[in-house]
């Protein structure tokens, strides 16, 4: 049975402030986590995590983040100035993007940012417009499919991401004439993985590319980005153990003394920029069922929408639900779980096997705190929910209020 971090006894206490729905994120969660996966690339003195901010882009849960030494992943502009802003700077901040504008490539340089090359005619953008700067990074792509012990996990061919394998030879040799002096190789071959192997078979591949690299263009590669894609169990029926960081980050230690330790090269850092790994079960949408229709379906009609979180609408991802107080009630009644929005796609849950729930019934969906809020929208005019952190001494703090109108009509010319 999959737990919420928060009970039915603080929630009443939390709505008595603050009106549903809203996103709760939990403080010691987030910091036990971070702690462990440093613990896990312990053995790894250059280790770093950048979080991919696009994952949570909210400053409270940044600034947590940086108290237990990671950095920032950010690919735009807002992303850049947000980071600027909670006080990452330099090496803190990883500018990995695509399809950059020049603002951005200025913005990032500015900052100082490590900068991570998508295309390799990037390079000439960047030396044009910024020069190339000591420390910087290039974006492989294998294409093909990728695959683990012959099942497929994802398919960077498809992909607009990165550079080809040629392509990242030439970039290197031509960073280096242009005076770049410390390299990293970034990949990101396959996202939401609920294995143990994806970083250490994804490090294998980076680990001897380096060492082609440096073999063949003699560059120092000074780190290995990993970067996201390491998943969570967001299915009951997915145990803690199908993703286990201690497992995997002693899988990519594995790889690193068969491949870069024998090269000569241990003195390579190994960076991740996980998102959803960082911050995904540690956050919950908390919404109130507010209306009950009996059609052809069994309907509950909550206050939250789509807006709010629209993984299930937009990939039909799974996001499990409990029913506050009545946990060990039997799942007697089939339910969807709607919004409200004109859209048939609004819907938390589709057949889903619930207790019966009550009008006034707190709802928790769980897993919502990466991708969640910050791919909220504003379709039929919705107002995006606010953000509320549980504090580890079990006081809770608002840490982004609800939209209102006027936020919607800010832009508005009459
Ligand atoms: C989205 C993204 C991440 C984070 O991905 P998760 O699946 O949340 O771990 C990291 N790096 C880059 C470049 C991304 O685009």
């Amino acid at each position: 049975m999959k737990k919420t971090f928060v009970t039915l006894e603080k929630l009443r206490e939390i709505t008595e402030t603050y009106p549903t729905p809203f996103h709760l994120y939990d403080e010691r969660g987030i910091e036990e986590n971070a702690e462990r996966l440093k613990s896990a690339f312990s053995w790894n003195p250059g280790f770093r995590e950048y979080f991919a901010v696009k994952a949570t882009p909210t400053p409270a849960i940044l600034k947590l983040l940086q108290k237990h030494g990671c950095g920032v992943d950010c690919a735009s502009m807002t992303e850049l100035v947000m980071s600027e802003k909670c006080g990452f700077k330099g090496v803190d901040i990883m500018f990995s993007s695509n399809n950059t504008p020049d603002a951005e490539f200025i913005k990032a340089a500015e900052l100082g940012a490590v900068i991570n090359l998508d295309d390799i005619t990037h390079v000439a953008a960047l030396r044009d417009l910024v020069g190339i700067p000591k420390k910087i990074s290039c974006r492989f792509n294998p294409g093909g499919t990728f695959e683990i012990a012959n099942r497929v996990m994802d398919n960077p061919g498809d992909a607009k991401y990165g550079m080809t394998r040629d392509q990242i030879f030439a970039a290197f040799a031509e960073l280096k004439s242009l005076g770049a002096e410390e390299f990293g190789i970034h990949a990101f071959l396959a996202s939401n993985t609920v294995s143990n192997d994806y970083y250490p078979v994804l490090a294998a591949r980076l680990f001897r590319l380096a060492v082609d690299l440096k073999r063949t263009v003699g560059v120092h590669i000074s780190f290995i980005n990993l970067s996201g894609g390491v998943g969570i169990p967001y299915r009951p029926e997915q145990k803690a153990g199908d993703i286990d960081i201690m497992v995997i980050g002693e899988g990519v230690r594995r790889a690193y003394e068969e491949i870069l330790s024998p090269a000569g090269m241990d003195d390579v850092a190994i960076y991740s920029e996980l998102g959803r790994f960082m911050l995904g079960p540690y956050g919950c949408l908390v919404t109130r069922a507010m209306r009950e229709k009996h059609i052809y379906k069994e309907y509950i009609g909550v206050d939250a929408c789509a807006c709010d979180l629209m993984r299930p609408a937009m990939y039909g991802a799974y996001h499990h639900i409990t029913v506050m107080g009545k946990e060990n009630a039997p799942a007697e009644h089939t339910y969807d779980i709607t919004g409200s929005l004109c859209e048939n796609n609004d819907k938390f849950a589709i057949d889903r096997p619930l207790p019966k729930i009550d009008m006034g019934d707190l709802l928790v969906i769980h897993d919502t705190g990466a991708h969640g809020r910050s791919m909220g929208y504003n379709y039929n005019g919705k107002l995006r929910s606010g953000e509320i952190m549980l504090r580890s001494d079990g006081s809770f703090e608002l840490i982004r209020r609800p939209e209102t109108a006027e936020d919607y009509f800010a832009t508005v010319i009459w």
